[in-house]
């Protein structure tokens, strides 16, 4: 079934969606180009813009997808070119029914599988973006986040006057269900830890933990992709879900193996589950300074902490980036190296 559709939805014999306007060529390595993200005092937004194509992993819709600048405040901001531009704000309020991805929803306009582009936007210190779209849902593309890094490379940062404003945490907030749990502690920084168990020979316990930046978010899980189980193939097919999915944008695990290897890492599953957790802290809609630690979480929960979270202003205050640069310098005369993942 999974090979029927590879062979239909793939544009290429290598290459199922494409990255336009050559923008390889242009690329820079991303230490010369990056904008720092903890204690950065000043907003930024992308210098110029990116595009994509491919189909949605759920609908199975082909979508255009670009990256447009935007000016300081503005935020994470989808418009759906389809509907006259119609702006679906990146925040925790217009998020609407989470399954196997995230969808955000504003008055009855729907977009779903944000979360990989947006744990690009958001590890990589992107304060305000449009992001145009011409369809229901964000292209899977390879199933990861890289392709979007390589859009954010072209475009490029461009640093704005307005001060960087971050959400800083002051208590903790713990959200539980069943054995899956996820919580939100006061750190100085951004860090999450991940911990993901799935009975099979390949997966079993995974954790990854790290401060995230756009360096370690590019190094360590922008190339996981997402991934699903055989067995899950057709009752989620029969559910309306996966139409786009395909062995070139998803890992498929058979009982004893992987039907579509290599794994990119021998732990890509546990760094996935990490990047979808961060793609959804960006509905948070600043950046944190706070320690996020999942549990066999999903979606869900993930949402979930961020809607608890903005609904309680007592857990947080907002802090420039002048305060949050100060506290930082501070921070890092205590800290002891990051620790590895591997
Ligand atoms: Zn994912």
């Amino acid at each position: 079934m999974m090979h029927n559709r590879h062979t239909k939805t793939g544009t290429g014999p290598q290459c199922p969606y494409k990255l336009l306007k050559n923008m390889d060529k242009e690329v820079k390595p991303w230490s010369t180009t990056c904008y720092l993200m903890r204690g950065a005092m000043f907003q930024s937004t992308i210098a110029r813009e990116a595009s994509a194509e491919g189909v949605g992993l759920h609908t199975g819709m082909f979508g255009h997808v670009r990256l447009l600048p935007a000016p300081a405040d503005t935020g994470i901001v989808f418009r759906r070119t389809d509907l006259d531009n119609f702006p679906i704000e990146a925040q925790g309020h217009n998020v609407a029914r989470v399954s196997y991805a995230t969808s955000l929803m504003k008055q009855g306009v729907l977009l779903s599988t944000t979360e990989h582009l947006l744990a690009a936007i958001y590890s990589c210190g992107i304060d305000n973006i449009y992001i145009d779209i011409d369809s229901i849902e964000i292209p899977i593309l390879d199933g990861s986040a890289e392709p979007f890094m390589q859009m954010l490379e072209h475009a490029g940062v461009r640093k704005l006057r307005r001060k960087r404003r971050y959400l800083k945490l002051l208590e903790p907030l713990e959200v539980e269900e069943g054995d899956r749990r996820i919580g939100i502690y006061p750190a100085d920084e951004f860090r999450v830890r991940c911990y993901v168990d799935f009975p099979h020979p390949l997966v079993g316990q995974q954790e990854v933990e790290m401060v995230v930046s756009p360096d370690t978010f590019r190094h360590l899980l922008a190339r996981a992709r997402t991934f699903c189980f055989e067995r899950d193939i057709e009752p989620l097919r029969s559910m309306g879900l996966i139409r786009g999915g395909s062995l070139e944008n998803a890992i498929v695990l058979t009982n004893d193996g992987v039907m579509n290897g290599p794994l990119r890492f021998p732990d890509e599953f546990g760094r996935h589950k990490a990047l979808d957790l961060i793609g959804d802290l960006a509905l948070a809609g600043l950046p944190l300074l706070a320690r996020v630690e999942a549990y066999k979480a999903g979606h869900a929960l993930h949402t979930q902490l961020v809607s608890r979270l903005l609904a309680d202003p007592s857990l947080w205050t907002i802090t420039t980036g002048e305060t949050a640069a100060v506290e930082h310098e501070i921070q890092l005369t205590t800290l002891s190296p990051a620790p590895a993942t591997d």
